[in-house]
């Protein structure tokens, strides 16, 4: 029929004009994501042992840990950088560390405008953003 195609698109967005409005307000509400969304490394310099563990199971090569011993010849930390530009989010980091001391939450806005921006030093992060900060500073996003 002549036109079909037409009303079938007058149809589509009828509808679509009827329908509620899910635009998001973002950035001044922030969207409510999928429990397993992944963003935001967070690293506990006190839980941390230094063992590498972490660097060793990820695929990528994304994590650098530095360390040293003290003087109860005891591995300390003393550096942990992750270049994030290869990370593919994927929480092996996360999983395999034997203390806890890594976590990831979904603050995602981690945009850079320069590849040397999405290397993160974590160990200095640690400092400022330890884990739990993305759930104090912003409850609504959080518990989708
Ligand atoms: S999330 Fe995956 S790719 Fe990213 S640092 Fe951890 S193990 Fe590596
Ligand atoms: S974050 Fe965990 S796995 Fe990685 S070095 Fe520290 S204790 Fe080991």
């Amino acid at each position: 029929m002549f036109g079909e195609g037409l009303l079938k698109g007058l149809g589509v967005t009828i509808k679509h004009f009827f329908a509620p409005k899910i635009t998001e307000q973002y950035p001044e509400v922030k969207p409510k994501l999928p429990p397993l969304v992944k963003s935001r490394f967070r690293l506990n310099r006190e839980k941390c042992i230094a063992c590498g563990i972490c660097a060793n199971a990820c695929p990528n090569k994304v994590i650098t840990v530095n360390s040293e011993k003290d003087e109860n010849n005891k591995k300390r930390l003393t550096g942990y950088e992750m270049n994030l530009q290869y990370c593919l989010f994927c929480g092996l980091c996360v999983e395999s560390c034997p203390t806890k001391a890594i976590e990831i939450d979904q603050d995602f806005e981690l945009a850079a405008y320069t590849r040397e921006n999405t290397k993160m030093d974590m160990y200095k992060e640690a400092l400022t953003n330890p884990p739990g900060t993305a759930a104090k500073e912003d409850k609504g996003g959080k518990d989708a």
